[in-house]
């Protein structure tokens, strides 16, 4: 039990099944409990009772969320969830955890997001000094000025609350970054902080909701960022490798490094010094648009002699605001702010100089706006220290990858592993079709794969999502068959995600072309959907720097351990987007011969849902009129 984590009530198998029965039986339509939901359930009040930690693969319509909830909230456990996907926390806040306390009741929850997320009351509150004073036009801003009245009225300050999303310009000026926020304690509004009473409010409650992101920056900060709990749910876990190297890590954009100069130019009169940072912040831009793609291994010289030029001038910026007179309350704020972001700074820019043993630095983004990024190789030395040791851990998603336990550095003695299934009959209702007649996607093969989408499109008669592993590959396939296709194509890109979305389940004649970022945790049941199309098996580009720097770390085995796990997840994502309730039927098209060639083939079939089979193009063409 982690220090200060609460009493836990013991409880025996039937009490938990009776209480899930009690509460499935009031959802709508009067639901009930399935096999797999209750041995989940019983697995996690297990884990919370034992201590041990559980990975639980548990297929869609399991109804995983309750069958975490219910132990939890029965056993009186301390409960932090992490969810990978803003669809999950929404889902959780917005319908489980109230579903549960009007049917249990007991326990009191809390949703707590990462300090960006709250508006600034201190932000707030020299804006509009500056405002009274009309020292800054662009405050006239009528987006700033909706945010301000907002910011005046709100109780809880959270972006979400917003009708209106605001400008990202806008946001910034009302609101600080964890690495910015001097704390409650050096701040003049810390008392009525927004972002620190959310904190109370999860340091109060008993089931705490927050995103993988924020638990992530909780473990690489020791533990300190959230209240002490007994167990924590890793919703969507086959993330959680990539968030915690990302939250373990550090970033370094020009963005960053004027940010923080404009934050020293308000507080101290020293413009020659301002300059010269914002001259090497734009030198740093140049250097870092010439190297992304790249690993620096180590950095190149040029990119070392700026950050050493900037270092020197950091300091005399951090000198210069420990000598500002303190003559009033917000440029006492201003200074702390302004030194705070000093400080990370520099320990990027001294992460980025001399990378860390252990860990690996590239450059990612695209010209305009390249981001230095230094992330830890592997994570499972740092989570077996700062996690698994202090809290009990439950591990679920409906594709746990391959490995994923050894890759996270779970203790192999004290870590349960079950796999739940999904209670969709995959068998009857869908059919995975690979198009063995193709060429090898490492040959030229666009027109004849635009050929093969156009057909089953057809077939179809729209209802169809079809996802790419490239952005290229997407639009050329929109470009080719827009005008050649009777039913409308929407793509990626072209309206924001939900808009994007809520147009194709609306209008089932039409074809929906996306990237990656529609491959996992989109939810579109019923008929709109009948056809799903994977462009090709989702393996990473060799080049990938961080992949690369973990494949040479495993030697041989690299493909077995970093690369077909990562594109057996993936996949089976993609696939996943078909069935999403008992009654959907339909088609996984893989437009990729190697699913039925390659040696490997078994270990991605393995890893999808266990439809029915078939290389036979003339059948699934049939079948997907039939399904009209
Ligand atoms: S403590 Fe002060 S600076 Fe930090 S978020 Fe709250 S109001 Fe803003």
């Amino acid at each position: 039990m982690s220090p200060g984590a609460r009493y836990r009530r013991t409880v025996a198998a039937p009490e938990i099944a009776e209480t899930l029965e009690k509460v499935v039986a009031q959802l709508p339509g009067g639901g009930e409990v399935r096999d797999g939901q209750r041995v989940m359930a019983e697995a996690v009040a297990d884990a919370i009772e034992s201590g041990r930690h559980l990975v639980v693969q548990a297929g869609t319509g399991t109804g995983k969320t309750l069958a975490y909830l219910v132990p939890a909230v029965v056993t009186g456990a301390r409960v932090v969830v992490a969810t990978a996907t803003k669809a999950l926390q929404d889902q959780l806040a917005g319908k489980d955890l109230p579903f549960l306390d009007a049917h249990v009741g007991g326990f009191s929850w809390a949703i707590l997001k990462g300090r960006s997320n709250y508006v600034c009351r201190q932000r707030v509150a020299e804006l509009l000094d500056d405002r009274q004073g009309r020292l800054d036009v662009a405050n006239d801003d009528p987006g700033l000025t909706a945010v301000l009245e907002w910011a005046n009225e709100t109780e809880i300050g959270d972006r979400a609350e917003l009708a209106l999303e605001p400008r990202a310009a806008v946001w910034d000026a009302v609101s600080v970054g964890s690495d910015e926020c001097p704390g409650a304690s050096k701040c003049p509004m810390g008392e009525t902080c927004f972002a620190e009473g959310a904190r109370r409010r999860a340091a109060e409650a008993d089931v705490i909701v927050v995103n993988t992101h924020l638990y992530g920056t909780h473990v690489a900060a020791g533990g300190v960022v959230l209240p002490p709990h007994d167990l924590v749910v890793l919703d969507e876990a086959h993330r959680v490798e990539e968030v915690v190297s990302s939250t373990s890590g550090s970033e370094l954009t020009s963005g960053r490094i004027s940010a923080a100069a404009y934050a020293v130019g308000r507080v101290i009169a020293d413009d020659a010094l301002v300059t010269d940072i914002l001259a090497i912040s734009a030198r740093i831009a140049d250097v870092l648009d010439d190297l992304v793609g790249q690993r620096l291994d180590p950095p190149p010289a040029r990119l070392v002699d700026q950050l050493t030029q900037l270092r020197t001038k950091l300091d005399a910026a951090s000198a210069a605001l420990k000598g500002v007179p303190e003559s009033n309350v917000d440029v006492v704020a201003r200074r702390n702010r302004a030194s705070q972001q000093l400080l990370g700074l520099s320990e990027a820019i001294l992460r980025a100089s001399v990378v860390p043993t252990g860990s690996v630095a590239w450059v990612e983004g695209r010209p305009g706006s390249a981001k230095l990024r230094i992330a830890p190789i592997d994570v499972a030395g740092l989570l077996e220290e700062l996690l698994w040791r202090e809290t009990t851990a439950v591990l679920c998603s409906a594709t746990i990858p391959p490995k994923l336990p050894t890759r996270l550095g779970l203790p192999k003695g004290n870590t349960t592993e079950i796999n739940v299934g999904s209670p969709f009959d995959y068998e009857a209702n869908a059919v995975l079709y690979c198009a063995t007649h193709l060429p090898d996607p490492r040959q030229e093969r666009a027109d004849a794969v635009h050929d093969e989408i156009a057909a089953l499109i057809e077939a179809a008669g729209g209802r169809t999502m079809a996802l790419f592993t490239s952005w290229k590959a997407m639009q050329a396939a929109v470009e080719a068959l827009r005008p050649r296709l009777d039913t409308p194509v929407l793509a990626q890109g072209e309206q924001p995600k939900p808009a994007l979305l809520s147009a194709f389940t609306d209008e089932p004649a039409a074809s929906l072309f996306a990237t990656m970022s529609f491959w996992e945790g989109v939810d579109v049941p019923g008929p709109s959907l009948s056809c799903v199309i994977i462009d090709k098996l989702p393996f990473a580009r060799p080049d990938d720097p961080l992949l690369e720097a973990r494949r040479e770390q495993v030697g041989r085995r690299a493909f077995e351990l970093i690369d077909l796990p990562r594109a057996s997840t993936l996949l089976a994502q993609g696939a996943g987007r078909l069935i999403r309730t008992a009654e959907d039927t339909g088609v996984v098209a893989v437009l990729d011969p190697r699913l039925a060639t390659a040696g490997y083939r078994w270990d991605l079939i393995r890893g999808l849902p266990p439809m029915r089979r078939t290389k036979d193009r003339a059948e699934v063409l049939a079948l997907l009129g039939e399904l009209r």
